[in-house]
């Protein structure tokens, strides 16, 4: 393993060292072993036989030069001109198989500079449902931060009530969020901010070197892969839950997971963060969101972009946004390329789901499983409204067959429409177990969720919507 520190080093006015206070007996629980090897950890860290068991590193051993990032971050649409790292920390960089560098960062490890006053824990339910849900979105194919181990500990910490600390070490290309750059623009610091785009592009992306802008060719990257990813979102039915700009990575990929979920119910305005009262990031808005959080990034290229410039390249996130969304949606029914025909029947579809109150991920799973030539398949039964479904499927039946090889389009089908996906339900049982010491079921959920498609998956536990699958409200703290 070659673990650098060029963050640390390159740009030394910009974090703060800490050293970590980790909570009392930790013990490494969770392992992602392909990822491990992938980021060339040693070996000995992601054996199974250290699993439940208490070490000192991984955590520790990496932990010689751990520094806190700055950022500040437009939370809820204010600005926030203090955040950064409040129980994170940047423990380097490593290089993975593809000679690529990786952030490695610790979560949980105790109070910095900027706790403000929170203790710098985070808790064994957040934890387990980061761990879990970006590894959920990563094989689903929709770009994430991915996460490399978790610990357990005996320490109390408190939130709402009294919950179990934990730890763990996640993975992204870069910890940079659209809030580093905001924050060294709106405070003024211009040599900061330079080093800082220097920095992005010689590490990040260097393909904008050769460009006769790099500024606006890095925000036009990341305006086409924020849009790209927020069309994802939106396909599989995913809910941040907090798209505040100290949250988005400048990558494209998920991050900072939070009160996240995944859609039971067809609800296009569902809101999950119980704190979020004005449905601000509501499922239906995250696509506006998306794009004022772009605008807000974008006033801190203002310095080296025209005002026609930026503007132009926001402009870009619309058309990105519905070409990837139409794409994927229209691939979830086996149908071809967009055209008004397909968009027609997916809207029809989903006001049927909408409707009729279905369930969003299972219904397509079963649709990706009917047979086209059927004149009336068991689908129709999930369906309260058979004459709005008979009419639906006769048309979409028409467009099928008339667009493409029936096989084709079946295989398609079922490697676009999971058969489980990280429900909140399966999240709060496998964290209750684990508050009990018991990490099976977590590690049963994630084998699951590393083969989404997977037909074997069909009758298991994981696939089922709950009973109930109306209000679901999650805690923002963690
Ligand atoms: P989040 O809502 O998780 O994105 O966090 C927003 C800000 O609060 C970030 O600067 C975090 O580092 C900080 N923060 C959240 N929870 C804690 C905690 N338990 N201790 C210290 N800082 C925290
Ligand atoms: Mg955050
Ligand atoms: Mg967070």
């Amino acid at each position: 393993m070659k673990l650098t520190h060029l963050y640390a080093t390159e740009l030394g006015q910009l974090v703060t060292p800490v050293t970590p206070k980790p909570p009392v007996s930790t013990r490494l629980q969770l392992v992602n072993t392909e990822l491990a090897s992938e980021l060339q950890l040693p070996q000995r860290w992601w054996q199974d036989n250290m699993l439940g068991e208490a070490l000192d590193d991984p955590a520790f051993l990496l932990c010689r030069q751990a520094v806190a990032q700055k950022y500040g971050g437009h939370q809820f649409g204010h600005w926030n001109p203090m955040l950064g790292d409040g129980r994170g920390l940047l423990l380097g960089e490593v290089e993975d198989r593809a000679g690529q560098h990786v952030d490695l960062h610790l979560k949980g490890a105790g109070p910095t500079p900027y706790s403000r006053h929170a203790d710098g824990r985070a808790v064994l339910r957040s934890t387990l449902r980061e761990y879990i849900g970006s590894e959920a979105l990563h094989h689903l194919g929709i770009p994430s931060s991915r996460s490399v181990c978790l610990f357990s500990s005996a320490e109390t910490v408190y939130r709402e009530q009294p919950e179990t600390a934990a730890m763990m070490i996640r993975s992204a290309p870069s910890h940079l969020r659209f809030g580093h750059f905001e924050y060294y623009y709106h405070h003024q610091q211009d040599d900061a901010l330079k080093q800082l785009f220097e920095h992005t592009f010689i590490h990040h992306f260097p393909e904008v070197l050769n460009t006769a802008n790099p500024h606006l060719a890095l925000l036009r990257t990341i305006v086409l892969r924020t849009a790209r990813m927020i069309a994802l979102w939106q396909a599989y039915g995913f809910v941040h839950g907090v798209m505040n700009t100290d949250n988005m990575s400048i990558h494209g990929i998920t991050f900072d997971y939070g009160p996240y979920a995944f859609l039971d119910n067809f609800e296009s305005d569902a809101v999950f963060n119980h704190t979020d009262q004005q449905g601000r990031y509501a499922f239906d808005q995250q696509p506006g969101v998306g794009l004022w959080n772009l605008h807000a990034l974008a006033q801190a290229f203002s310095p080296y972009c025209t005002q026609k410039e930026l503007t132009h390249t926001l402009g870009l996130y619309e058309p990105t946004f519905m070409q990837q969304y139409q794409q994927t949606m229209l691939q979830r029914l086996g149908l071809g390329e967009p055209d008004e025909a397909g968009m027609g029947i997916l809207n029809r579809w989903l006001t049927m789901l909408s409707d009729q109150q279905r369930d969003y991920t299972r219904l397509f799973r079963r649709l990706s499983l009917t047979d086209i030539t059927e004149p009336t398949p068991a689908l129709r039964d999930q369906f309260i409204d058979r004459v709005a479904f008979d009419q639906w499927w006769q048309d979409y039946q028409q467009l099928r067959t008339s667009t493409g090889d029936p096989a084709a389009q079946q295989l398609m089908m079922q490697t676009h429409n999971p058969a489980v996906i990280a429900r909140t339900h399966h999240l709060q049982y496998v964290i209750d177990r684990a508050n009990q010491d018991d990490f099976d079921p977590a590690r049963q959920l994630l084998a699951a969720l590393q083969s989404p498609f997977d037909t074997r998956w069909d009758d298991s536990r994981w696939a089922q919507p709950p009973l109930d699958a109306t209000s679901v409200s999650l805690s923002c703290s963690s």
